[in-house]
């Protein structure tokens, strides 16, 4: 409707590629936004149709994502977050969650997809704890050391790292598990970093069915084994209970049924640094 036509242009009043499906898009779809074309639509269809759980997933991500921070913010003085791979922004962002918590909270968000910062730009403007960077994950240093992230985030402090959704769209070869390693080098002890990330299961071939398709239609989309994810662990004390499933990690509610397959195909957790 008029109203609520998506915003067309980057942050420099160019316009935006809307036949190029991005990630920040299609996850937008997944999660009923107003903010995708017709590109995204295709894949997030293709994407359902393999796996018609996806949806389900995505919010299951929102919930534990609020879940970590208000955990953080509340039971554990974290004032800092940088929120890397943000996407669009949704309904409860990060630092309104932390904010409820902790009104002195400071909320970076990255993205590579201008999108993001066009329209976080709006939202934020009242919020001056809060900014939106663009920025690429995959130069982590770039992104340490950007004015705007400097601004607001003293790595002299804990900080808590979110890499909520973000690193299956890395690819192998551009190192992962070596990006984490230098975020994590970056703060001091005390901080936290929390991933969530696909996650292969070895009993449920769609989730290499949606891989395949992920890669050949959007790009990237490489799901990852537990022993992967894991890794990305190295040098943290993993709090309880671990990498679960999404709805697993400290559900406000008990969770009393056994967890779906579909739904284990996203694994998430929280590390300390010691
Ligand atoms: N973190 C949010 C969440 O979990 O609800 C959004 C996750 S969304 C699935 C992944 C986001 O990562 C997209 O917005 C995409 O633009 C962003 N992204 C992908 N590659 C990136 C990169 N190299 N640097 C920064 N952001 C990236």
């Amino acid at each position: 409707d008029e109203f609520h036509q998506p915003i067309a242009t980057d942050e420099f009043h160019q316009p935006i590629a809307t036949d190029v499906p991005t990630a920040a898009r299609v996850y937008d779809v997944m999660l009923n936004g107003k903010d995708n074309f017709e590109a995204d639509r295709e894949v997030a269809e293709a994407s359902l149709a393999i796996m018609p759980e996806l949806r389900d997933i995505a919010l299951h991500n929102r919930a534990m994502l609020h879940r970590v921070v208000r955990h953080l913010a509340a039971e554990e003085g974290i004032t800092q977050f940088l929120d890397l791979g943000s996407g669009l922004p949704t309904v409860r962002n990060t630092h309104e969650v932390a904010l409820e918590a902790n009104p002195d909270a400071r909320v970076v968000y990255v993205d590579i997809d201008p999108i993001v910062l066009a329209h976080g730009r709006a939202i934020l403007a009242d919020n001056p704890g809060t900014t939106v960077v663009t920025a690429d994950l995959r130069e982590p240093n770039e992104v340490l050391d950007h004015p705007e992230v400097r601004a607001l985030i003293d790595f002299d402090k804990p900080v808590c790292v979110m890499l909520v959704g973000i690193l299956h769209h890395l690819s192998d070869e551009e190192d992962p598990a070596g990006i984490v390693r230098v975020l994590r080098d970056a703060v001091p002890s005390g901080s936290y970093m929390f991933i969530t990330n696909f996650t292969r299961l070895s009993d449920a071939p769609e989730s290499a069915a949606l891989e395949k398709q992920l890669l050949q239609q959007l790009g990237t989309g490489r799901v990852r084994t537990p022993t992967e994810l894991a890794g990305f662990f190295d040098g943290l004390e993993v709090l309880n209970p671990g990498l679960v499933p999404l709805p697993l990690w400290r559900p406000d509610t008990p969770v009393t049924d056994t967890t779906p397959v579909d739904v284990r195909f996203m694994t998430g957790g929280v590390g300390r640094k010691p």
